[in-house]
C-alpha cells in the first residue's frame, strides 16, 4: 500500500471492478494522479467473476445497440492492442437461445456492419440437432479475456489503498476518503450497498456462476447458445457460463447452493454440444449491477434533496431540465454494465476521461439523472 496520503489526489475511484480499473488506467495514462481503493481488492466483486467475453450484444435497432456497438469495436480494440497476452481472439457463434431470440438474431444478420459468414463444417459437426437448427450468426472474430489478470494489468502503476469505504465528504473543494483526498470522486461500485441517499439510481443485482474446466472435446470457438463454452487465455482450460439468477443475492445472508449452480451450468452446455471427460477446476461466482433500462450509466450525481428543496414540485410532475438539478460537486458514477461490463468499460473510461481532462459533456442517454424525474413523482406518491 502506498504510504504518501498528503497531496491531494486528482481522482479517487471507490471500486476495483472492471471499472474502476480500467478508469484508473485511463484516467492515469491521460496524465491524472489516481488513487483506487477496494474493500477486498482488485477484480473482487462481478468482475473477477466474469467469463469476459467482448461479444456484440444482439439487439434491435436503437440507442442501446447504437452504444453497444460502438463500445463492442472499441473494446475489441483496446484490449488486443494494451493487454494482447491476456486476450485470446477466436471466431464467435452465437445461437439463439428461443424462437423469440431467433428473430432478435436473424434482424441483427442483416443490419450489423461487423464481419460474419456460415459455420464452418468442422464446427458444424461438433453441435447439437438443437443448436444447429436454431438462428445462429457466427463472427470472425470475438474476443474473451482474463478478467482478473486484466484488472490487475490496469492497475500496475496506480495507488492502491484497500478498505471498505463507510462514508466521504466534500470539504474545501476536495473529497475526503478516509485519509485521503482529490478534487474528484468516482464511484464504481457496482451491485453493492450504494453509499449516498441515491435511490432514484435504478439498478438491481443479478447473480451468476461460471466454472472453469479440461475437458477432452476440442472447442475451436466461443460458442453463446444457452451459456457460453469457450477456450480461454490458459491453455486446455475451457470455461462454461455463466447463470442469470435474480433471486439470489449474497448480502441475503443464505448461503448459495454451488452444486447446483454446477448443475446447471453442464445440463445447459449438453443442449449446444457434448463434453467428453470434465474436470472442473475452478467456480467463480459473483454479482452483475444491471440498470433498469439496460443503458450503462456515466455521469454526475443528483443531490436528491437538495433538488427537492429547490424544485418542490418535482414530486408533482413538474418537468425540470435536468441542468437546474442540483448535482454532487465533481462525483462520477459508472455502472449498470450488466453482462457487459468488460465489453462497456473502455468506452466507459474513455469518456469519463473526456468529461473529467477534456471537458466535453457526458452523454445524456448514460446519465444516472434519467431515473430522477420519475422517481420524485413517485416518492410523491407514495408518501
Ligand atoms: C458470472 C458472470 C459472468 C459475466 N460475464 C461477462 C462477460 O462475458 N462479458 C462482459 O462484458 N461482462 C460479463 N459480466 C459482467 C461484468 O462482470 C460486470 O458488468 C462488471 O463486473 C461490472 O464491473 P463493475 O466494476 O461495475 O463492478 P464490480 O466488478 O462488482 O466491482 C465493484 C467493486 O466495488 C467494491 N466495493 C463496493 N463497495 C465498496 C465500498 N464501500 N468500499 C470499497 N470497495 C467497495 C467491490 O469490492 C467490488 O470489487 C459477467 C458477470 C458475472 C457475475
Amino acid at each position: 500500500m502506498p504510504t504518501s496520503k498528503t497531496l491531494p489526489y486528482d481522482v479517487i475511484i471507490i471500486g476495483a471492478g472492471i471499472n474502476g480499473c480500467c478508469s484508473a488506467y485511463t484516467l492515469h495514462k491521460a496524465g491524472l494522479r489516481v488513487a483506487l481503493i477496494d474493500q477486498e481488492g482488485i477484480a473482487s466483486g462481478g468482475s473477477g467473476a466474469a467469463g469476459a467475453f467482448i461479444s456484440p450484444k444482439i439487439s434491435k435497432a436503437g440507442e442501446l445497440k447504437e452504444i453497444m456497438s460502438e463500445a463492442h469495436a472499441e473494446a475489441l480494440n483496446f484490449y488486443a492492442t494494451h493487454f494482447p497476452s491476456l486476450t485470446l481472439i477466436k471466431p464467435l457463434l452465437h445461437i439463439a437461445n428461443s424462437p423469440k431470440e431467433g428473430e432478435k438474431v436473424e434482424s441483427f444478420k442483416h443490419e450489423t456492419r461487423i464481419k460474419h459468414s456460415n459455420i464452418p463444417h468442422k464446427i458444424q459437426t461438433l453441435l447439437s440437432d438443437e443448436a444447429l437448427n436454431a438462428s445462429s450468426i457466427y463472427f470472425d472474430m470475438g474476443a474473451v479475456v482474463d478478467a482478473q489478470g486484466v484488472c490487475k494489468a490496469m492497475t500496475e502503476e496506480i495507488d492502491f489503498y484497500l478498505f471498505k469505504v463507510e462514508k466521504f465528504i466534500h470539504a474545501d473543494s476536495l473529497w475526503h476518503v478516509g485519509n485521503l483526498c482529490g478534487k474528484h470522486l468516482i464511484l464504481s461500485i457496482g451491485a453493492y450497498p450504494k453509499l449516498l441517499p441515491i435511490d432514484y439510481v435504478g439498478l438491481r443485482g443479478i447473480w451468476g456462476h461460471r466454472i472453469d474446466m479440461e475437458t477432452s472435446t476440442h472447442i475451436p470457438c466461443i460458442l453463446h447458445h444457452h451459456v457460453s463454452i469457450s477456450p480461454t487465455t490458459k491453455e486446455g482450460i475451457v470455461a462454461i457460463g455463466a447463470t442469470h439468477d435474480v433471486h439470489y443475492s449474497p448480502f441475503s445472508g443464505k448461503a448459495y447452493d454451488a452444486e447446483q449452480g454446477r448443475k446447471i451450468l453442464l445440463e445447459k452446455a449438453s443442449k449446444t454440444l457434448k463434453l467428453n471427460n470434465i474436470n472442473i477446476i475452478s467456480d467463480y461466482m459473483g454479482l452483475r449491477s444491471g440498470s433498469n433500462d439496460y443503458l450503462p450509466m456515466l455521469g454526475s450525481l443528483v443531490d436528491a434533496e437538495a433538488t427537492l428543496e429547490k424544485h418542490p414540485h418535482m414530486r408533482h410532475g413538474q418537468a425540470v431540465d435536468p441542468s437546474d438539478y442540483i448535482y454532487y460537486p465533481n462525483l462520477t458514477m459508472i455502472n449498470g454494465s450488466g453482462g457487459y461490463g468488460f465489453v462497456l468499460a473502455p468506452y466507459l473510461a474513455k469518456r469519463l476521461k473526456e468529461f473529467i481532462v477534456d471537458g466535453r459533456a457526458t452523454d445524456p442517454i448514460l446519465s444516472p439523472s434519467r431515473f430522477f424525474p420519475r422517481w420524485a413523482k413517485r416518492k410523491n406518491l407514495q408518501s
